[in-house]
């Protein structure tokens, strides 16, 4: 199962929400083309389960040819796959702002695991931790913070 792509105009922001494996099948111009007359462009990504090398090219392709297009670009509740492949090539975001991630986070009370919505900046995992949903204690980051966040 390849990328679904779900694209929403409203106003003048194109809303874009990724779904499944960032791959080679990935289709850019299908975007590009989509974003004309927008000004800016929201995607949603928290349902990104993977990115494969080409995946991640093809992802920067799209970036560099939105902002070339003058295109403010934001990105929500990025994925643990999506905030790690950032983490690992800081350049590929260029003018695009990740507002937030969507990572995975673990109760070392009860052993309980949730995905947490945390902002996307130095230290978010350890400031803005979930409560647990099953005790109520505080979650920790299952992994290490700078695989996923600024640091
Ligand atoms: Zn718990």
């Amino acid at each position: 199962m390849s990328i679904k792509v779900d694209i929403r105009n409203q106003g003048d922001t194109l809303h874009l929400t990724l779904t499944g494996k960032l791959d080679e099948h990935f289709d850019v111009q299908q975007i590009t083309g989509a974003s004309k007359g927008s000004r800016r462009v929201h995607m949603h990504m928290s349902a990104v389960r993977s990115i494969s090398s080409l995946g991640v090219r093809a992802f920067e392709t799209l970036l560099r040819a939105l902002e070339k297009s003058g295109l403010a670009i934001e990105l929500e509740e990025i994925s643990a796959a999506t905030a790690n492949q950032l983490s690992m090539i800081p350049t590929l975001l260029g003018s695009a702002k990740v507002l937030s991630a969507k990572l995975p986070f673990v109760c070392a009370a009860c052993g309980s695991e949730a995905l947490g919505v945390v902002p996307y900046e130095a230290g978010a995992a350890a400031l803005h931790p979930p409560d647990c949903a099953a005790c109520g204690e505080q979650m920790e980051l299952d992994g290490l913070a700078e695989e996923y966040l600024p640091h």
